[in-house]
């Protein structure tokens, strides 16, 4: 490993004038479960590491009926899987979690942290894709919020400047919907080979119907991918196990997956095909459990 000069921050202004400063050559770190790998293997050796693990103000779980969730960048995968606001409402986040990786990973690993990498094999991203959520991104002149949908960029490269630290994640609907996440992977708390996870409402006026629906696929891309030609199709029309069936055909289309290690570029498509129908039915079945309660 390369030699690096070391700074500890306790404050979000601290990170960001360190940033402005080094930013290019240097590498912020939170809990250090994908860096330090990136690191010991010499993939990367920044100048300059900025550890924000003591910015408390960075970690938070926080919900609000109107205003929904925010999560700052500091919170751990395993305080998500554990929240009981969140268990109520976003149980798709406690389920995606509860797969995420090993209890040591998440109990050190940091959602900003997740979200930074960008690893196209992330369960949180597509989750939080679904669930239309959004970052805000600090830097010394001020903050700009940028939506899930146009963070990632590549494999492993995100809308983040070089000198911008990412500070929290906000999911601005106030859990009406219903959504699930399933990963098929080769042990249940493996990297993806495929995901795929859904966020949908179901019409207050007609139960057959959806009023909206996301459904974001994983490890099938450069990014974490939505499925629009299939939401479209699901929008708005009476829902059937054909039109399930017929939607999931088109995500298998959308994907974009490559042949590797894990299985062909085929294999993929068709475990995408069975995965999306999965998710769909389950949040759909999940959504008239839920309205059956409230009406
Ligand atoms: C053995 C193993 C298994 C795993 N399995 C899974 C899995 O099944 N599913 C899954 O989704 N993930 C998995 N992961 C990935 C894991 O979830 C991430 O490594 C972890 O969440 C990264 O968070 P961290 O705080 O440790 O980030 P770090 O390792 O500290 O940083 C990762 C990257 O993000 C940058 N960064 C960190 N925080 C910020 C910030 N606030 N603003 C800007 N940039 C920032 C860093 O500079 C670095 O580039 C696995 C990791 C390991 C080691």
């Amino acid at each position: 490993m390369e030699s690096f000069r070391y700074f500890t921050v306790s404050t979000v202004k601290e990170a960001c004038t360190l940033l402005a400063q080094y930013g290019e050559d240097a590498k912020v770190l939170g809990g250090g479960q994908s860096l330090v790998n990136l690191l010991k293997q010499n993939l990367i050796s920044p100048k300059y590491i900025i550890n924000i693990k003591d910015v408390s103000d960075l970690n938070y779980i926080r919900f609000d009926k109107t205003d929904g969730l925010r999560i700052g960048a500091l919170a751990t995968h395993r305080s998500l899987e554990t929240s009981s606001v969140v268990r109520e409402q976003f149980p798709i986040l406690t389920e995606m979690e509860h797969t995420l990786a090993s209890l040591p990973v998440r109990n050190w690993g940091t959602v900003g942290g997740n979200l930074a990498h960008a690893d196209p094999a992330s369960d949180l991203a597509p989750t939080l894709m679904a669930l239309g959520a959004n970052v805000t991104l600090a830097g010394a002149t001020g903050e700009r919020v940028v939506s899930m949908d146009d963070f990632f960029i590549d494999y492993f490269e995100t809308a983040i400047q070089a000198d911008e630290l990412l500070t929290e994640i906000h999911i601005p609907n106030a859990g009406k919907g219903s959504g699930c996440f399933y990963k098929f992977a080769q042990r249940k708390t493996d990297l993806a080979v495929v995901s795929a996870a859904t966020y949908l409402i179901v019409s207050s006026k007609d139960r057959n119907l959806l009023k909206e629906i996301r459904i974001v696929m994983g490890s099938v891309g450069p990014t974490p991918l939505r499925s629009k030609n299939a939401e479209d199709l699901l929008k708005g029309k009476p829902i059937t196990e054909t039109l399930i069936e017929e939607a999931a055909g088109i995500s298998a289309n959308e994907a974009q997956p490559v042949t590797d290690i894990n299985g062909s570029e085929q294999f993929k498509r068709e475990i995408i095909k069975v995965i999306v129908k999965r998710v769909v039915k389950e949040a759909l079945s999940r959504g008239l459990r839920v309205r059956a309660k409230i009406t």
